[in-house]
């Protein structure tokens, strides 16, 4: 694990890199950025969707939350971070794609499924966010009511994605532009167990790999 000393090297690296070795992408991006793609992941430290999708500065505007949630929009609630981004993302940057980015072992998706002994305290942000996937929970447990923890959480993990979307589909911003066919919606799934990438296919209403783990030879 990095200690803050270690990060100001990295830093120093960086600096290196984009503004005395190749200062070009810089000097293009102080003009502004125009990312195609916005990609809601979770905090966790190890899924950077930047990292993962191979990214330089400027391709992708992302916003990350504790496993990757979109609440619903409703107007009732008070200063809304996650959706300001993505109104900002769609109806000011034009973004021509959004992808949800949820992962394995998602310490969010633990917790939720787990439940907390002190959900429902006044300030236990945790439960309190971790509740807009709570019908995922729910369905999980009424499909896979034998299964084993690793099973339905990762069934919970998958779900959750499929709410960030359906909230994203209800958002007006969203709504308009998918009407328009000028914006796309995806759900993918990153497997740090082995290394896979999935999508969900509305066809197959699963999540199919996209790049299967590095050591198969072909798609599972
Ligand atoms: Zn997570």
């Amino acid at each position: 694990m990095k200690k803050i000393e270690n990060l100001i090297d990295g830093f120093a690296r960086f600096q290196q890199h984009y503004f005395e070795e190749s200062p070009e992408l810089y000097r293009g991006l102080c003009e502004g950025q125009r990312p195609s793609t916005l990609v809601i992941g979770c905090c966790d430290s190890r899924v950077d969707p930047a990292m993962l999708l191979g990214c330089d500065p400027g391709d992708i505007f992302t916003i990350r939350n504790m496993a990757n949630l979109v609440p619903p929009p409703n107007r009732d609630i008070g200063p809304q971070g996650v959706l300001a981004a993505i109104q900002f993302a769609v109806e000011d940057l034009r973004v021509e794609s959004i992808i949800v980015l949820g992962h394995s072992q998602c310490g969010g998706i633990k917790a939720l499924m787990a439940g907390r002994a002190d959900a429902g305290r006044p300030g236990d942000f945790v439960s309190h966010w971790m509740s807009i996937a709570e019908p995922a929970r729910e369905r999980v447990m009424r499909q896979l009511p034998q299964a084993g923890e690793n099973e339905r959480h990762r069934a919970c993990e998958q779900a959750s994605i499929l709410i960030s979307l359906k909230n994203l589909r209800s958002m007006e911003s969203v709504r308009a532009r998918l009407e328009d066919g000028s914006l796309s919606l995806h759900g993918w799934y990153f497997d740090l167990v082995v290394g896979s990438l999935r999508a969900y296919s509305p066809d197959a209403d699963a999540f199919i790999p996209i790049l299967c783990a590095a050591h198969e030879a072909a798609p599972v």
